[in-house]
């Protein structure tokens, strides 16, 4: 698939392979192992390997049960969003189901649902609170697919036209930098 690039307008993604995910690397990659498990719809082995299951001592299980501190943004009953640690752009948000799921392939439609809702509100807040061109939503499953944190969590990434995003986990925020650009998108979530 070809872009065609318009004056001015910076394209991250150009030929079929980088358009994948420049980001992310393959796992095809060198140095990189290939994954334990297969999953659902696997090309090598269509839906005959089990999926890992859900490991509730994950980095984001322990933010969703208070053990972890975190930038919150948003919650209700069943879907929470904070800041990400090491954010792409300013504003990058990460919003999760409560219930347990360890990414698309096996959370429970209803709560699936959820969390496009409230991603939704929070990509509508930050294109206020940040003065954004646009938003780019990410959503990774499995190794694979380049999930790290096996919790589902969908990005929110305000963009600015022009503006590369940072590669992803390069350089972690300030926490008094993520404590202002919290309170700032929870104020416009709260103000709908
Ligand atoms: P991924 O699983 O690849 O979709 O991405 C995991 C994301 O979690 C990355 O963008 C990390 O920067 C982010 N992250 C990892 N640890 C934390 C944390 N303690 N608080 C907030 N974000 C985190």
């Amino acid at each position: 698939m070809k872009f065609v690039v318009m004056p001015g307008q910076a394209r991250e993604r150009v030929t079929p392979d980088s358009r994948a995910e420049p980001d992310k690397l393959p796992f095809s990659a060198p140095g990189f192992p290939a994954p334990a498990f297969g999953r659902p719809g696997n090309d090598d082995s269509p839906g005959t390997r089990p999926m890992p299951s859900y490991d509730p001592n994950n980095i984001f299980a322990k933010i969703l049960r208070g053990e972890l501190p975190c930038h919150k943004v948003y919650e209700d009953d069943k879907a929470f969003a904070f800041l990400d640690i090491m954010p792409r752009a300013p504003g990058h948000t990460l919003v999760l189901p409560k219930a347990p799921a360890r990414n698309l392939l096996d959370c429970p439609p209803d709560d699936l649902a959820h969390v496009a809702k409230v991603a939704q509100q929070v990509a509508k807040a930050a294109m206020k609170a940040f003065d954004a061109d646009g938003i780019t939503m990410q959503q990774f499953n499995e190794s694979a697919g380049g999930q790290v944190v096996f919790h589902l969590h969908v990005h929110i990434i305000p963009r600015k036209t022009g503006v590369m995003m940072k590669p992803p986990a390069s350089e972690k925020e300030k926490p008094e930098v993520l404590a202002e650009q919290a309170k700032r998108l929870a104020a416009a979530l709260a103000a709908g």
